[in-house]
């Protein structure tokens, strides 16, 4: 479980989301990055709901993603994220 306790450690902040945003729309976030980012969209639902609004906005404009949840999380399993969370609560006391 070391890669929990790294990725814990390098959590994003919410202006961080902000800034990788469009990197992670255009996959351009490397594999930690990106389980980064999503795990913080989990979690935080401020993020998530921008995050959301942001690719609604984005799908309007351009057609360049043309399955953004589809390519953008077959980056990162559901299930690994979905552990993460839970090894997250469980170290929590
Ligand atoms: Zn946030």
């Amino acid at each position: 479980m070391k890669y929990i306790a790294k990725i814990m450690h390098a959590n994003l902040t919410c202006r961080q989301v902000e800034e990788f945003l469009m990197d992670y729309l255009e996959r351009r976030l490397g594999f930690w990055k990106t389980l980064q980012f999503r795990l913080h969209l989990l979690m935080c639902p401020d993020c998530s709901k921008y995050f959301q609004e942001y690719k609604n906005t984005i799908a309007l404009g351009k057609t360049v993603f043309e399955n953004p949840d589809d390519e953008a999380a077959g980056n990162v399993p559901d299930e690994l994220l979905e552990a993460i969370i839970r090894a997250t609560k469980s170290n929590k006391k």
